[in-house]
């Protein structure tokens, strides 16, 4: 076996790539871990993590993935922090390339999860970075003692308006509907916090700012009540977006089987993909529970898969 020829590639280095690493390593496999664009994967942009097991006071997610990711390291997984651009899954060994560098695999685990997703407004962009964000742990300490406003109303929405109340004076959710999607628990935490308040009902159609000196800044936005049709504006110094997700399947269409939202397609109950040899775990392919613990569960479940298969193919 050649330098670039590996038993596994594992690529993204999320709860559930780490966790498949952390398997395959201990199983032998020697796994090349890709990291991608966001090593550690989503945890790391989440502050404190309450539900992971084991953590009874709570964990930061930073710090939760790097405990993953020196576990994996100590069983052999060697972890690079590179992205992978193109793979080619139509005959074994499979190519996986990053950058200039090509690789081989006998096997595959696909961990690249999914991404924030944002309103696709042409303001939203202009600003994006000066005031607009979709990540509260890494730009809210910018907003110090200023009004900033979340858009979204699952449990991403409540969460980031819980950790910008530390900074901001004051956080409004704005929210398409009247009722909000996230978690009771999370929900009475919003309701009760007196630094948090909503508009209902209601959607950004643009985000308002200018440009002094150079320098671009978010003065506010357009927002419109979708039951009265009426337009209205609301002074904010930055906005936050906490809308879902998109999974990471650009470098996978038409060769691994996706769902009509480009999640990866896995058989029921188990991590093989469309392509015998490749397998998917966490987020790429997980539209329903989307936890950490649950992203974990389905790299082990990748990784004994991968492992029983290259034990059959040998
Ligand atoms: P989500 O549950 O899919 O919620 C997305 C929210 O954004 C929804 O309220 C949705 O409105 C709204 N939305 C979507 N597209 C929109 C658009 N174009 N314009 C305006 N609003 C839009 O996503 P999430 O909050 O990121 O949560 C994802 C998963 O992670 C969930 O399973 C959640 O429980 C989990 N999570 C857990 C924690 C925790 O337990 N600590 C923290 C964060 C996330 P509608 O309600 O009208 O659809």
């Amino acid at each position: 076996m050649s330098e670039n020829h590996k038993k596994l590639i594992v690529v993204g280095s999320g709860a559930a790539g780490l966790t498949a690493a952390i398997y395959a390593a201990r199983g032998n496999l020697a796994p090349l871990v890709f990291e991608g664009s966001q090593p550690g994967g989503q945890l790391t942009i989440t502050t404190d993590v309450e539900n992971y097991p084991g953590f009874p006071e709570g964990i930061m997610g930073p710090e939760l993935m790097e405990l993953f990711r020196k576990q994996a390291q100590r069983f052999g997984a060697n972890t690079q922090f590179k992205e992978v651009n193109e793979v080619d899954l139509s005959k074994r060994p499979f190519l996986v390339r990053s950058n200039e560098e090509a690789y081989r695999a006998d096997s595959v685990i696909v961990a690249t999860g999914a991404s924030a997703k944002f309103l696709g407004l042409d303001s939203e962009k202009k600003f994006m970075g000066y005031g607009v964000s979709a990540c509260a742990t890494c730009d809210g300490f910018f907003f110090k003692n200023q009004e900033v406003l979340v858009v979204g109303g699952g449990d991403s929405a409540v969460e980031e308006a819980a950790f910008l109340t530390k900074f901001a004076s004051r956080v409004t959710i704005v929210h398409r509907r009247n009722t909000l999607r996230a978690s009771k628990i999370m929900q009475d935490r919003a309701f009760k916090n007196p630094k948090i308040s909503f508009i209902w009902d209601s959607e950004v159609v643009d985000v308002l700012g200018e440009e002094k000196g150079g320098k671009k800044s978010v003065t506010g936005v357009r927002l419109k009540n979708v039951k009265t049709g009426e337009s209205s504006v609301r002074e904010s110094s930055g906005l936050f977006l906490a809308i879902g997700h998109e999974p990471n399947t650009k470098i996978f269409r038409g060769q691994l089987e996706l769902d009509g939202k480009g999640y990866i397609v896995t058989r029921e109950g188990r991590t093989m993909t469309s392509v015998p040899g490749v397998f998917a775990c966490g987020d790429v392919q997980d539209v329903i529970y989307r936890q950490a613990v649950t992203a974990a569960g389905s790299g082990c479940m990748a990784a004994m898969d991968a492992e029983r298969f290259l034990e059959q193919s040998d």
